[in-house]
């Protein structure tokens, strides 16, 4: 088999990227560990940044976001008994986010991969990569029993942080910076109306919550827990008991509660790989880097670094520019850390760190100074709904 750019990995990166690469003519194989079914189980982030919408209708895949996404102008903070509004409208002259889940993109691309005919072979066992630093890198995998080979220009690492590109990469090459905080999310999904038509962030004493949805009959919620919990520690009813003694009173009051649809514990992490290319690999998304959802940032950064490579990859085969696929660690990696910083920002001030009461007064006070003043909202909001795209050139 053969093929201009090899995607290991059917997540959003890998989708987005096959999609936008192949509406510019350029070949491409998408291989996938899992089943499509495995891949749409997964129920991951929802908040989209205006240049991920962007990147997506690019992509041509966006017609149902177009329809069915909800626009957010807004989101609030609560801490100290009260409430503040984040007004992202107004104190970024304009700008939103679109709440759309992940699920519903990931299916959307995989539907406008489907009608291009492109490749994509699921259930691909024992992906291996080799000779990444020659000009013909090669993946060998297993379908159906056989070993397969596919021969191609380049390889894109979009398989998350579990996958076998960042392993691949040679270890003297290759430098990691990581943060492992002290706690988890647990994430309720419900089909029950949300508790309100913006999100809210909320820090407390027992800890940290957040109230999300995915539409206007589907809610997701979070409530920070110990990375010990298990999912059998936390029936329905004691979910939305502790969900409900984190929010402000008149907030927990309104919360429409129901049986749980899915379930789960995810921990929190900060991870950045450098560089993320190694001779013609490229690494993307969730195999570079992690961040901490508090920022609803990590579907985000994986767009930006699927802008990133389309078009350095769109500027090598059309205009013969490689010099752009060189600066691709160096583009993506000035947005990511600014992203890491807000994220780890967001879960600094936001979780209950230790039951340090000391911490938490600080926070109390950051939060009161940051939302006091134009300056800081507009601060957090920048951030929120997403730091500008780099130039590829
Ligand atoms: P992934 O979505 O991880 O996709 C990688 C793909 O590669 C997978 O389909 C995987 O099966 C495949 N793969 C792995 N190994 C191999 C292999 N060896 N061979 C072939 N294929 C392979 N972000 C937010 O912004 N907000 C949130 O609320 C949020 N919540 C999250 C909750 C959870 C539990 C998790 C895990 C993540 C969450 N994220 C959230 C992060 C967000 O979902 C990711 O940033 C996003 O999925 C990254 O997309 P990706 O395509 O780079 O990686």
């Amino acid at each position: 088999m053969k093929t201009q750019v090899a995607i290991i990995g059917a997540g959003p990166s890998g989708l987005l990227l096959g999609q936008l690469l192949h509406l510019q003519g350029i070949d491409t194989v998408i291989l996938e560990a899992k089943s499509p079914e495995y891949v749409l189980g997964r129920i991951r982030a929802g908040v989209l940044e205006q240049g991920f919408v962007d990147l997506l209708r690019e992509a041509k895949a966006s017609a149902r976001m177009d329809m069915e996404g909800h626009v957010h102008e807004g989101f609030s903070m609560c801490f100290d008994g009260r409430q503040q509004r984040v007004d992202l409208k107004a104190l970024t002259g304009g700008k939103t986010v679109m709440v759309y889940g992940q699920t519903e993109v990931t299916k959307d691309l995989m539907d406008a991969r489907a009608a291009t005919g492109a490749t994509s072979i699921y259930e691909a066992e024992n992906v291996q990569i080799y000779d990444i630093d020659t000009e013909h890198p090669r993946i060998s995998f297993i379908k159906n029993g056989e070993v397969i080979q596919l021969h191609c220009d380049y390889i894109a690492g979009c398989d998350g942080f579990h996958g076998v590109s960042r392993q691949s990469a040679p270890k003297d090459q290759i430098k990691t910076f990581e943060r492992v905080y002290p706690f988890g999310w647990l994430g309720v999904l419900s089909r029950t109306p949300p508790v309100a038509d913006e999100l809210i962030y909320a820090n407390h004493p027992r800890g940290f919550a957040l109230c999300s949805m995915r539409s206007s009959t589907l809610s997701r919620y979070y409530v920070q827990c110990a990375l010990t919990d298990n999912i059998d520690d936390w029936s329905d009813e004691r979910f939305w008991d502790e969900l409900k003694s984190r929010l402000p009173e008149n907030v927990a009051k309104q919360l429409v509660t129901g049986p749980s649809i899915e379930k789960s514990i995810a921990p929190l992490r900060s991870f950045v790989t450098e560089p993320m290319k190694f001779g013609r690999m490229f690494l993307v998304g969730d195999a570079a880097h992690i961040v901490p959802p508090t920022g609803a940032k990590g579907l985000n950064l994986a767009s930006s670094d699927v802008y990133t490579l389309y078009h350095a990859m769109r500027k090598h085969y059309q205009e013969g520019r490689s010099d752009l696929l060189e600066k691709y660690s160096d583009i993506c990696l000035r947005r990511i850390w600014k992203a890491e910083r807000f994220s780890w920002w967001m879960t600094s001030i936001l979780h209950n760190f230790d039951d340090d009461e000391f911490n938490h007064r600080i926070q109390q006070a950051e939060l009161a100074y940051y939302t006091s003043s134009e300056a800081g909202l507009t601060t957090i909001a920048e951030n929120y709904v997403g730091l500008p795209y780099e130039a590829v050139e």
